[in-house]
């Protein structure tokens, strides 16, 4: 579903006051109530759209970075899915580069760290919205490792005001909501009487300060669009639905906060020579007749892109499996049963054409008991037809 103009949501003009987004907040919020509206999902959606559309609008900062880049401020939730491709970097798919919705403390610009509660509160510091890359690894890249560089597009710090988000050093003053504490305390009816809440101030969301100058280059956040290249390291034997955190290489936090982090979600490509098993991988070896009638040694390529030579017993039947042990990949954050093996199942190729002296020499041997197969092989493979099944 597209989302919806936040103006329109809350029915108020662009030039609307805070007093008339308030109030227009209040009246859908009492309307849509899930209190008032147990179990109307639509409700439910109508009333956490307005709350989050409120969440903007009612807040200088996040209202100014709204009306200038609409969903695409800070946190403003899907509209950056665009990246990636393009550029010189091995890039890879990049997704949802600014993170998640307006979730939680802080809003969309990824929330508060070091939030102390009760008596000793302490000022909140502002953490960065993690960032989502999507990383498409080779066998090859898997069994050894590799290191991989993005250009990634984050919000950095606004070099114009060192990420303090005042207008030329002009600092900050105690806030005239909260007078520095960074509460404010409401007197709310309910069903018990009057009652007294405190919540996280408005205004400060919490600092206690406000910027007496706001930055005209982040318009106080501190933080700005920009892009960063960064090396991100993924060990051997990842696999496909890993995600590989990367701490502080995120988003910037808003006012010299946390940096959020990056989490990097592993795919795997198809490969056409080698099938994955756990950390182990499968090679299908197709074996010439007379090699596997006589014996000999044939070549089995490896997941480093080297080769092995390996021995053939003379009178390998087809189904064989042959392994060779710590030839797979190894092994990561306990995923698998340590380092893996290549195996190599055979098969026979059967000629489908011959010349006519081959075929003279294949017919003399048609009466031979030798070609007919033993008692041990046919027991054999009935076996393995039965464990198929079971
Ligand atoms: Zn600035
Ligand atoms: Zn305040």
């Amino acid at each position: 579903m597209a989302k919806r103009d936040y103006y329109d949501v809350l029915g108020v003009s662009k030039t609307a006051t805070d007093d008339e987004i308030k109030k227009a907040y209040r009246k859908i919020a009492i309307k849509y109530h899930p209190d008032k509206n147990p179990g109307d999902k639509e409700a439910e959606e109508k009333f956490k759209e307005a709350a989050e559309a409120y969440d903007v609008l009612h807040d200088a900062n996040k209202r100014q970075q709204y009306d200038q880049f609409g969903f695409d401020a800070p946190g403003g939730g899907s509209g950056f899915g665009g990246f990636g491709g393009g550029s010189s970097f091995s890039m890879d798919d990049i997704f949802s580069m600014f993170g998640d919705v307006f979730g939680g403390h802080g809003g969309g610009f990824g929330g508060f760290e070091g939030f102390g509660g009760g008596e000793q509160r302490q000022k909140p510091q502002y953490r960065g919205a993690d960032l989502r890359i999507k990383v498409n690894l080779t066998l090859q890249e898997i069994a050894t490792g590799v290191t991989k560089k993005f250009k990634v597009k984050k919000y950095v710090q606004c070099q114009h005001c060192h990420g303090t988000g005042a207008e030329g050093g002009s600092g900050s003053e105690t806030c005239p909501t909260c007078h520095g504490s960074g509460v404010v305390t409401r007197t709310v009816r309910t069903m018990l009487g009057m009652m007294q809440t405190q919540s996280e101030c408005p205004t400060c969301n919490g600092e206690g300060t406000i910027i007496k100058n706001k930055c005209k280059e982040c318009g106080g956040s501190g933080i700005v669009k920009g892009e960063e290249v960064v090396e991100i390291k993924i060990p051997a034997g990842v696999a496909e639905g890993m995600v590989v955190n990367v701490p502080g290489k995120g988003n910037a936090g808003q006012h010299n906060g946390v940096n959020g982090n990056i989490q990097v979600y592993i795919t795997e490509e198809p490969n056409d020579t080698f099938v994955r098993d756990g950390n182990d991988v499968i090679y299908n070896l197709l074996l010439d007749f007379p090699t596997a009638v006589l014996g000999g040694t044939v070549e089995v390529p490896t997941i480093d892109g080297g080769k092995v030579k390996i021995k053939i017993d003379a009178g390998t039947q087809p189904g064989k499996t042959l392994r060779l042990r710590g030839k797979g990949l190894p092994s990561v954050q306990g995923y698998g049963n340590g380092t893996g093996d290549l195996v190599v199942n055979i098969s026979v190729y059967i000629p489908k054409e011959l010349s006519s002296s081959e075929k003279k020499a294949i017919e003399s041997f048609r009466d031979s008991d030798n070609f007919k197969g033993d008692k041990e092989t046919k027991k054999s493979i009935f076996d393995r037809f039965k464990n198929y099944f079971n």
